[in-house]
């Protein structure tokens, strides 16, 4: 028998249901489910396989090799690669089907050639930069990159979206504000015939507090997995991801002994201090040391002492005299945000949910 896993991430896809529901009604537009860096920590197959069935129009990946996993477990949604591509990786995409956003007309040609050599055609994307400063061509661009896919020779490529992206919807409205309606206008001026064609700007914050009159797809990322980047909105989204551990050992020590790597926690006075299974080797961040964190054991706070160390940390529980082995951790998840585990660490929930590591078991629960 196994025994059970010192840390895991206890995955709820009732709450993701809650969150996508949420999602479209709020926005009242089509969900392109933004499945990137392994959905966000939370098993990009796993959900995949979940929302496969519920009618999206396009899962978002950052690349290939995120593409192939959902194309090598039979994923039927269409797969829709939201950065640039590497010039080896346009060969598979061609052949697999999937639906990059365009940047350049070199890009263009690149997969002309390639469509003519696989004898298929592909559908794409236009990207277009409004701010982000990543990809895409520049609004005044996209005239000449729509003459260049007119041209006889580049009927290969079917056009069936266009997208932008956001730098600071949840950082400043006034440029926001001032992109969607530059983003509205170039839709209105070059875009507005088009039938069966995606238009899309709006990440979880864009879609949140921000209103396009021509988009009608929107790519929550954040927000599906149930985490706010608007803090006003948290109460509405349920979290996904509850990662937890258990307590291994609880023990007295003495005033004046340290605790962790550096001795940078020193007891002020004789205290229990417990040991809990997890550490930074599972993803915890290392750079909460020292902030004045704390985690719940049995629902209950405990401040973190000292460094948290590759694979365990400590907890004061001098104020919790039932605490023993065996109980239960939670680092974060409903009772604990981890928007605020991020904050203690200097960070975004983003990095905190993308960086907890393979070691972590995943449990699905619907
Ligand atoms: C990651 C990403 C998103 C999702 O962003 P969230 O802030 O997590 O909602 C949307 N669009 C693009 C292009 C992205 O790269």
């Amino acid at each position: 028998m196994p025994s059970p896993p010192r840390a895991c991430a206890e995955i709820n896809l009732q709450a993701l249901d809650h969150n996508l529901s949420f999602a479209r009604q709020h926005s009242g537009q089509q969900t392109m489910a933004i499945l990137k860096a392994g959905a966000y920590g939370h098993g990009l197959v796993n959900f995949a396989r979940h929302l496969d069935s519920k009618g999206l129009p396009y899962f978002g990946v950052a690349n290939v090799y995120e593409a192939r996993q959902l194309s090598d477990a039979g994923i039927q949604t269409p797969i829709y690669l939201l950065g640039a591509t590497f010039p080896e990786e346009r060969e598979e995409i061609v052949q697999c089907g999937w639906t990059p956003c365009l940047s350049s007309l070199s890009e263009i040609d690149d997969f002309v050639r390639l469509c003519a050599k696989h004898n298929r055609s592909l559908t794409a994307h236009l990207s277009v930069d409004t701010g982000m400063g990543r990809g895409g061509f520049l609004p005044d661009q996209i005239p000449s990159a729509l003459n260049h896919l007119a041209l006889p020779q580049n009927k290969s490529i079917e056009l069936k979206g266009i997208g932008s992206h956001l730098p600071s919807a949840d950082e400043d409205e006034d440029f926001t504000k001032s992109q969607f309606a530059a983003f509205d206008h170039l839709v209105r001026e070059h875009f507005a015939q088009r039938e069966n064609f995606h238009v899309h700007l709006a990440n979880s914050a864009g879609l949140l507090d921000y209103r396009s009159t021509t988009t009608n797809l929107v790519r929550p990322g954040l927000l599906m997995y149930g985490v706010s980047p608007l803090a006003e909105w948290q109460d509405q989204l349920q979290p996904v991801m509850t990662l937890k551990s258990r307590v291994s050992l609880v023990r007295n020590l003495p005033k004046g002994h340290g605790v962790s790597y550096g001795r940078t926690s020193i007891l002020e006075k004789d205290s229990a201090v417990a040991t809990i299974g997890v550490g930074y080797g599972d993803g915890y961040p290392r750079n909460i040391s020292g902030k004045g964190a704390h985690i719940l054991i049995n629902g209950k706070a405990a401040p973190i002492l000292g460094r948290v160390t590759m694979d365990q940390i400590m907890a004061d529980v001098s104020h919790l005299p039932d605490c023993q082995p065996g109980d239960e951790v939670e680092l974060f998840g409903p009772n604990l945000s981890v928007t605020q585990v991020a904050q203690w660490a200097d960070t975004i929930p983003w990095e905190v949910l993308t960086r907890i590591t393979p070691r972590v078991t995943r449990i699905y629960s619907t």
